[in-house]
């Protein structure tokens, strides 16, 4: 069975029930969302009453809570240690999300690895290894996923070599993991239509039992742009056909797919049309024009 869904939104007067109910409206059976805003720290209070009555919608709909991904906002920078505050900073907060995800019962969560930044990139990959094995917990019963990256910038993670590197040494195998975005995938020099030979390359080295989710999303930029800027399915430079080859691929089945396509004029949620159209698996070049009309019906 195909497990799709996109990102939602988390907003805390209706915390998980209205991601959940957002997820529901697009057609989705899986879905991400951040804590609060993905580019700050606030975080309020989980209610759980809120959370109970989260997660008796998702039973109602058949939706498996292990296809609940959260994501951990891009600032946490792990890999950083010149300013030791701001390190451990990075360190209690990632503490307190995983805390967060626990509570709600939520096991998977997405990160972003770091960004070298001044530093060396061998040192500031063993930050982040420091980093996960100071804050994971024996008991935790969660992953954290390490998102694959495109480049931009001095990050870290950005091929098989250095995420194999963190995750070797990681103490708790069971609570590491990543998370393939195809956009990332694409602007860092991976051809994704050879994607086959690319599993086959992380399955000998990391292994596929790692992968906790799929960002699906086309890229605006050629392969090996560096730059990390999505599309809509079916509108990028990596095309309908590879993606579905992905998104279909059999040793990936039990994988969530999520997308993080971008709003049509800023305003307008793609995913129930992208969804639809993935789930026809036919392009439809008409994506824009129906998105605009199911808004203003
Ligand atoms: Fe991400
Ligand atoms: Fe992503
Ligand atoms: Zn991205």
């Amino acid at each position: 069975m195909l497990i799709i869904g996109s990102h939602v939104s988390y907003k805390n007067d209706t915390q998980l029930i209205g991601s959940v109910k957002e997820a529901l409206s697009y057609g989705a059976n899986a879905f991400m969302f951040y804590t609060g805003a993905p580019q700050n720290t606030m975080r309020g209070v989980i209610d759980d009453l809120k959370t109970y009555e989260a997660l008796n919608i998702l039973k109602d709909n058949n939706i498996a809570l292990e296809h609940v991904i959260c994501h951990a906002p891009y600032i946490v920078n792990l890999a950083n240690d010149q300013d030791n505050e701001k390190f451990l900073f990075a360190q209690d907060f990632l503490r307190k999300e995983i805390d967060r995800c626990i509570t709600l019962g939520v096991k998977y969560i997405v990160l972003h690895p770091g960004s070298a930044t001044k530093l060396d990139r061998d040192y500031a990959i063993k930050n982040i290894i420091r980093s996960l094995n100071n804050i994971l917990l024996a008991e935790d019963n969660i992953v954290i996923l390490l998102e694959t990256m495109a480049g931009k910038g001095t990050e870290l993670g950005i091929n098989i070599k250095e995420l194999k590197e963190i995750i070797s040494n990681i103490a708790y195998q069971d609570k590491i993991g990543v998370c393939i975005d195809t956009c990332h995938l694409n602007d860092s020099g991976i051809e994704i239509g050879e994607f086959d030979a690319y599993l086959d390359e992380f399955d000998k080295e990391i292994g596929i039992n790692k992968i906790g989710c799929i960002h699906v999303n086309d890229s605006k930029n050629p392969i090996n742009s560096h730059k990390d800027r999505h599309e809509n399915i079916g509108f990028g430079t990596i095309g309908f056909d590879k993606l579905m080859s992905v998104i279909y691929n059999p040793r990936l089945e039990s994988v969530p797919k999520i997308l993080e396509t971008p709003y049509v004029n800023k305003d307008y949620a793609p995913y129930k049309q992208e969804i639809e159209m993935i789930k026809n698996k036919s392009f439809n070049s008409h994506l824009y024009e129906d998105i605009l009309a199911y808004y203003h019906k």
